[in-house]
């Protein structure tokens, strides 16, 4: 890559078997079903999390937004956390979009809503009121630096959706991040819902697009959806093949970045100046901030790290900033951005 940057996984460039794969991609007119290429990632992905069907979408927001239309309809309303991607950063899409309303609950510091008060949320059958009918869940968490939620949760989430006759979508743009770090097969995470949605385009490395899963019947319903909204693509099968190369070779490496992550958080814990919770340190996030009494913002140091290393990071408001790890960032990035680091806050505490 021509930087380090720790900004978010989505910067990743695609890997040389990924350029590879995508120049000799067997492709066809996926509008008419007929792209080899599609149609093998779709197959692949809907397996990984053990669903009939899968698909290929340009973005994980385009993936959200095909399913939750898919489940519900004007007038009815989505239960979702308030810090959930989904409701927070998606431009209001299930509104605008599908005259759906996002009821928005609290969450713990891990991203997880409390079962009873979702239960509890779920409307009566009164002309008043707006029909509820899907929960939306998310995993690895963002908000919380990336934290996967384990299974269990998942589990009585589904309990609470059955008594009340809801779906469940989780947006896992990140699942595989989670799977890995709870060292479980993604399939635990995903068989409590009811679609999915996954990221090629993140930690796996591939350059473009997203996937969404689910029930056959599902999925034929998505697929109008992805049509309303300008989504059907035709020969995607040069960006689904990044997409296979990702599904079959980016997985398991994805606890490298979790291990970077780690170590990039021991190193910044130590810079005096520098605040880190290490308790949401599971992933390949470290949501890091600067002590109260530091005169100078994230921002100042964001820029000094730009300047003095051509580092790149994320800022998540004045005083607190987000580093992500992936495939571009090893041990010797890892190890100098903190020295960097180190050397800047010297000037400034
Ligand atoms: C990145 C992300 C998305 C959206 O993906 P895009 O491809 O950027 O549209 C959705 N949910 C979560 C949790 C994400 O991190």
């Amino acid at each position: 890559m021509d930087k380090i940057d720790f900004r978010s996984d989505t910067v990743s460039w695609p890997t040389p078997a990924m350029r590879q794969a995508m120049a000799n991609a067997p492709i066809g007119d996926d509008v008419y079903g007929e792209d080899p290429s599609v149609n093998e990632l779709e197959r692949l992905a809907a397996a990984k999390v053990g669903k009939e069907a899968g698909m290929f979408v340009a973005s994980g927001t385009m993936g959200n937004l095909t399913a939750i239309l898919a489940h519900a309809t004007r007038g009815d309303e989505a239960i979702i956390g308030i810090n959930n991607h989904v409701y927070r950063s998606e431009a209001g899409a299930m509104a605008v979009l599908g005259g759906i309303t996002p009821r928005v609950l609290p969450t713990d510091k891990f991203g997880r809503m409390d079962p009873a008060e979702v239960a509890a949320a779920v409307r009566a059958d009164d002309p008043h009121y707006p029909h509820s009918r899907l929960i939306c869940l998310e995993n690895s968490y963002g908000a919380a630096a990336g934290y996967p939620i384990e299974p269990d949760y998942f589990a009585r989430m589904r309990q609470v959706a059955d008594e009340n006759n809801l779906a469940i979508h989780l947006d896992g743009a990140r699942l595989f991040n989670a799977a890995v770090a709870l060292n479980v097969d993604a399939r635990q995470l995903t068989d409590p819902v009811d679609s999915v949605t996954f990221c090629l385009s993140k930690g796996l490395s591939a350059p473009v697009g997203s996937v969404v899963c689910g029930s056959a019947e599902f999925i034929h319903k998505a697929r109008r959806v992805r049509k309303s909204v300008g989504g059907s693509m035709r020969q995607a099968g040069f960006m689904a093949a990044a997409g296979i190369v990702a599904l079959h070779e980016m997985i398991e490496r994805l606890a490298d970045d979790h291990d970077h992550a780690r170590l990039l958080a021991e190193g910044l814990s130590q810079i005096p100046g520098i605040e880190v919770d290490m308790e949401l340190v599971k992933t390949n996030m470290v949501f890091f901030s600067l002590r109260q009494d530091v005169p100078c913002t994230a921002n100042d140091i964001a820029q000094k790290l730009g300047e003095e290393a051509n580092i790149w990071v994320g800022g998540r408001g004045p005083r607190h900033f987000r580093a992500v790890t992936h495939y571009w960032i090893g041990e010797a990035e890892v190890a100098l951005f903190v020295e960097t680091l180190s050397d800047i806050m010297a000037g400034v505490v």
